[in-house]
């Protein structure tokens, strides 16, 4: 099974995803971006940070099954051996993954509070110009991509605890 989180910048996705592979072994399907590393994030670990040109070259080699340019970055998920584990997409690369493997993809929605999500961005360190940005990007995206309505489960993200419950059993059904 291949479950994607998905949701709007700041929800959660990448603390979740975390916490499933660290805590509770879930394979994790690795994500490439050109994006600046955040403090706290490992290169290999939350993401493999590569430079435009590398993800030229990954994406002109057929490494990639899916990217997206999203608030000026390039964000991709890489081919391995066994597409089996948990991935962070965003709206359109889940819906992507999803046609393209029907009976494997399940899609996990983070739904947050817009208030919350910008103390949240805040909190991690993002410039204010950032979230502002982010924000914008998201409310466009988010609204009309029909997102929700295909998602399999979602979770309204406040008590990380109880998300992580919520997901753990829908890996086991
Ligand atoms: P995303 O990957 O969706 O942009 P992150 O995983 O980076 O979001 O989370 C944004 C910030 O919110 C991080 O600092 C993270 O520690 C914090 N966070 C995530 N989930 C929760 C939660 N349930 N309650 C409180 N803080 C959270």
């Amino acid at each position: 099974m291949i479950l994607v989180i998905t949701g709007p910048s700041g929800s959660g996705k990448s603390t979740v995803r975390r916490i499933l592979t660290e805590r509770f072994g879930v394979p994790r399907l690795m994500n490439v971006t050109t994006r600046d590393k955040r403090p706290g994030e490992v290169d290999g670990v939350d993401y493999l940070f590569i430079t435009g040109d590398g993800f030229e070259q990954m994406k002109s080699q057929g490494k990639l099954i899916e990217w997206v340019e999203y608030s000026g970055n390039f964000y991709g998920l890489a081919k391995s051996d066994s597409m089996d584990g948990v991935t962070v997409l965003e709206t359109e690369g889940a819906l992507r993954l999803k046609k393209m493997f029907p009976d494997e993809v399940k899609i996990v929605y983070l739904e947050v509070p817009e208030e919350t999500r910008r103390d949240r961005m805040l909190g991690r360190g993002d410039t204010p110009d950032e979230v502002v940005n982010r924000l914008k990007t998201d409310r466009e995206k988010f609204e009309n991509s029909g997102i929700k309505q295909r998602s399999d489960l979602i979770i309204h993200n406040m008590d990380l605890d109880r998300a992580i419950e919520e997901i753990l059993r829908i890996i086991k059904e």
